[in-house]
């Protein structure tokens, strides 16, 4: 996509796949709901079908576990919101039988938000703090499990840990953390939206008991996710959306068959293409060297970590991300400055706060996310911007320093 603008900016949203665009053209032409019996239901209902088993592979699930959302969003609210439910205990939700909620600081605002508004009692949000290279220590999360027995002593904790974050690319030790909170008896939901495409996921290997997807970061239509469940004991307690029973109960609403459709065949995608990760890594790698010798004071958060393969944030002193932000767009490369914000505004990242990064970086950065179509072009493109804003910055210190 080098030619007319460099698209950098694949953590917000990746582009539409043609096999997703595909799918979804196709779907779109059939006439029938999924509920109905006759042949035009059952081509729908095929494709629904088919779909689940794509997206339960994707990351080594059970087709019956899988639960199609309007995106991740929706599937954060429906956890916490509806509560989950497993053999032995029915988790938030279900006020009279719901236990804390335990989420690291730099949770999405998904899971944030679905958090405040889920109306638990004072004490029951347990904000669980990252290190400065913005990983989950398991001490903080065992302190964490430990304060939500003494706040609800016998109810299990509902601990929601995502695997990669948006801003940073930080990917967490998630196996490690799961054995704490399984020791706790604790129930462990991931946020994996970051992870299609840029990491292989396997639910039992991640130790999760349910995660959640998005389509629209790894290929497939915007509007659509998913829940996984890890068991066929773990379930909402209720529909979050309450209707006409869809989804096994768990979700009403006729179902979005072209979206789905495209999700399914954007997993179907990625599993084709195991290499993708290692590309990445090797364009990512050679785009921070370009960026090392471009500014000698440039910071890249969590460079000392796990992070995704396709995630560059970073700082240079003096560049403010609101002003690179519009020079980068001038000049034909889509980038972002921590997350993207709803409303368009640029707003002090959440994430690097708790990851104690001082304002003044916080301030200034940017994030480069690239994927498979990204070619070496595009970097080119943003570096000969970013040399230009940083050619413009000492020009305006040198007349500064004059005057
Ligand atoms: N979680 C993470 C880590 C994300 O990056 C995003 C999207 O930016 C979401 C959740 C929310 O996804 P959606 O807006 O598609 O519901």
């Amino acid at each position: 996509m080098g030619a007319v603008r460099a698209y950098l900016d694949w953590n917000a949203t990746a582009p539409l796949h043609p096999a997703a665009r595909e799918a979804v053209l196709s779907a779109m032409a059939l006439p029938g709901n999924p509920s109905s019996i006759h042949a035009e239901g059952r081509a729908a209902r095929g494709l629904v079908e088919a779909a689940r088993r794509d997206v339960a592979a994707l990351v080594g699930g059970e087709a019956a576990n899988v639960v199609f959302t309007s995106g991740a969003t929706e599937a954060a609210n429906a956890l916490l919101r509806a509560g989950l439910q497993t053999a032995c205990a029915l988790l938030p939700g279900a006020a009279a039988l719901a236990g804390p909620v335990i989420a690291a600081r730099i949770e999405h605002a998904a899971v944030l938000q679905a958090i405040e508004a889920a109306g638990l009692p004072a004490g029951y949000r347990i904000a669980l703090p990252v290190t400065a290279d913005g990983l989950v220590a398991p001490a903080a999360l065992a302190a964490a499990l430990a304060e939500a027995r003494a706040v609800a002593p016998g109810q299990p904790a509902m601990v929601l840990i995502q695997l990669a974050n948006n801003e940073t690319g930080v990917i967490q030790p998630l196996a490690a953390l799961a054995a704490v909170v399984r020791e706790a008896g604790g129930i462990l939901v991931v946020d994996a939206v970051q992870g299609p495409g840029r990491l292989p996921i396997e639910i039992a290997a991640l130790g999760a008991d349910a995660l959640f997807l998005s389509a629209h970061k790894f290929g497939g239509p915007k509007g659509v996710g998913a829940i996984i469940f890890a068991r066929s004991e773990v379930r909402q307690s209720r529909a979050f959306i309450a209707g006409g029973g869809q989804e096994s109960g768990q979700r009403g609403g006729t179902e979005n068959v072209a979206g789905i459709a495209g999700m399914g065949a954007a997993a179907r995608a990625v599993r084709a293409m195991p290499e993708a990760p290692q590309n990445l890594i090797q364009l990512r790698d050679e785009f921070e060297n370009r960026l090392n010798h471009l500014a000698a004071d440039v910071e890249i958060v969590g460079k000392g970590v796990s992070r995704l393969p396709n995630t560059t944030c970073f700082a240079i002193s003096g560049l403010s991300a609101a002003q690179a932000l519009i020079a980068f767009d001038l000049d034909g490369v889509a980038v972002s400055s921590g997350s993207a914000c709803s409303s368009g505004k640029v707003r002090s990242s959440h994430v690097l706060e708790a990851m104690g990064v001082p304002a003044a970086i916080r301030e200034g950065a940017i994030r480069v996310s690239i994927g498979p179509e990204t070619t070496r072009a595009d970097l080119d493109r943003c570096l000969a911007s970013l040399e230009k804003q940083l050619a413009r910055r000492r020009a305006t210190a040198q007349s500064a320093t004059a005057a």
